[in-house]
């Protein structure tokens, strides 16, 4: 045993279905999930061309992270918990709120520290971590790099106001991402409240509560008045029971950065939730193409701490630069491989800024045309209510049973970087009808390899996307 065929993919930054494909060829049967040894994993790292370097001599590939726990090591860990919702709905004081329910506060006796994610002990000894930057930008910036972290959504909705257009786009990046929903309708102390309305608008974006005949929790809560936050945080509990959320705490730690900055006085100091393992003071680790040693734990109640396992947001100090937001952090032996890794993390860096749009129709024709994938999605945007029901209308028309069109976003608009980050996490290019995208957008979209295809003519667009899912693009584009 060495490597799992999804472990060696993402390492290689390749599809899975192209590893099991180029391992069919060489004569061996593997899913996404199994092992495959030493040599094998060699020769698939060649085929596709990329260079095998030996960290030593029982190293094939330079950042693999570590082999699959056994099931017997594996202990429950805390649910990570992101908010979401519109602007004003209440997210922030909904974080503020469920911060102050943490009964090891005041034992604590530390001064709460924005670290961008904190976690919540519960009366019952139960934990939850929340990421603290609102929103879901962020999210989506760390999933198009590849990284998930979030467990579970809450999705805030303030009760006097229901669904709004950046409600929507957190359901669709929620979605995207298939993380579970959690709907907390905010605001129910205010007289003009509506919950019911909340619940029923909510079916037209196909999230089901319970009351509606689905599956989706929901609670209402008062963040400004403090009411049902322990429901709301039941809730979290009880979702993150289903999801059987578990994690080997002894081993090297593997994590994502979080947050990342320079502080003046202490230097680059990046905030991590390890995903398994446990990160100890004297570490010396890998976050994306920077490495150092843990020099100092800090916890987010600004105390020092030995170690962090699972789930336990932590900031590091001992960076020898900034790493970013959605970064893979890797314990290694020693300073020598963690140049190494860097090293090549660096080059990798460059070789992905040169290739060609991943999330483009192009591309989706040839995953296609490679069975790779039955449903091409995409984003949709348009100048009015009208188009976009016209558009999704046709798009939906246009689906078989071999190939089905997924519009992940669609709403009336110009492009923003939240749906440029959607389309990047996702691969979907985006379609444009009569709008245009912000100058950050189209940057981005540059940078994260999404194409934007604008249309003035629907019939066009329409056109498009039925030549590609016939698998009968034209090939200049
Ligand atoms: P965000 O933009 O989603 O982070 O929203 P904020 O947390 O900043 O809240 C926006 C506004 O709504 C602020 O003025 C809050 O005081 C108010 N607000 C938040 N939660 C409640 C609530 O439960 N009830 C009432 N009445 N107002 C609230």
């Amino acid at each position: 045993d060495f490597i799992t065929v999804q472990e060696l993919a993402n390492r290689m930054t390749e599809k899975g279905s192209d590893i099991i494909k180029a391992l069919m060829k060489m004569g061996v049967m593997a899913t996404i999930n199994q092992t495959i040894d030493q040599d094998t994993a060699e020769l698939i790292v060649e085929e596709f061309g990329h260079t095998i370097k030996r960290v030593s001599e029982s190293d094939v590939e330079l950042e693999l992270t570590g082999p699959e726990d056994k099931e017997e090591d594996l202990k429950s860990r805390a649910p990570v918990v992101t908010v979401m919702g519109h602007v004003d709905h209440g997210k922030t004081s909904i974080l503020d709120a469920l911060r102050k329910t943490d009964v090891a506060a005041g034992e604590a006796g530390g001064i709460t520290q924005h670290i961008g994610a904190y976690q919540v002990q519960m009366p019952g000894g139960e934990r939850i971590t929340f990421l603290d930057t609102p929103g879901h930008a962020a999210f989506s910036a760390m999933r198009s790099r590849g990284a998930q972290v979030t467990d579970i959504v809450i999705l805030v909705v303030a009760a006097d106001d229901s669904i709004m257009p950046q409600t929507i786009e957190a359901i669709s990046h929620a979605k995207a991402a298939e993380v579970p929903i959690i709907v907390a309708i905010n605001k129910c102390d205010k007289p003009e409240a509506n919950p019911t309305k909340v619940r029923q608008d909510l079916l037209q974006h196909e999230v089901f509560v319970e009351e509606m005949g689905g599956d989706v929790l929901d609670v209402e809560v008062s963040a400004k008045q403090g009411t049902n936050l322990d429901k709301l945080e039941e809730a979290i509990l009880l979702q993150a029971e289903l999801l059987d959320l578990k994690a080997n705490p002894d081993r090297a730690a593997e994590g994502i950065v979080v947050e990342a900055k320079l502080d003046k006085g202490r230097g680059p100091v990046a905030t991590v939730l390890v995903n398994r393992g446990t990160l100890k003071v004297g570490d010396i680790f890998v976050a994306g193409s920077e490495w150092g040693r843990v020099r100092a734990l800090v916890n987010d109640k600004g105390q020092q701490i030995q170690s962090a396992g699972p789930s336990v947001p932590v900031e590091i100090l001992g960076l020898n630069g900034t790493p970013e937001a959605g970064d893979e952090v890797v314990v290694v032996e020693n300073e020598a491989r963690a140049r190494d890794v860097t090293d090549f993390r660096i080059r990798q860096k460059k070789e992905k800024q040169s290739t060609m749009p991943k999330a483009s129709l192009e591309a989706m024709f040839s995953k296609l045309a490679e069975k790779e994938v039955a449903s091409v999605p995409v984003l949709i945007k348009a100048d009015v209510q009208g188009s976009v029901e016209a558009i999704t209308g046709a798009l939906e028309n246009l689906s078989t049973e071999e190939v089905t069109a997924r519009i992940l976003h669609s709403a009336v608009g110009g492009i923003s970087e939240t749906d440029v980050q959607l389309a990047a996490a996702s691969e979907a290019p985006i379609l444009a009808f009569n709008v245009r995208a912000s100058r950050k957008a189209a940057d981005l979209a540059q940078q994260e390899g999404v194409e934007i295809r604008y249309y003035s003519v629907i019939y066009d667009l329409v056109d498009d996307m039925k030549a590609v899912m016939s698998g009968m693009l034209a090939p200049e584009l």
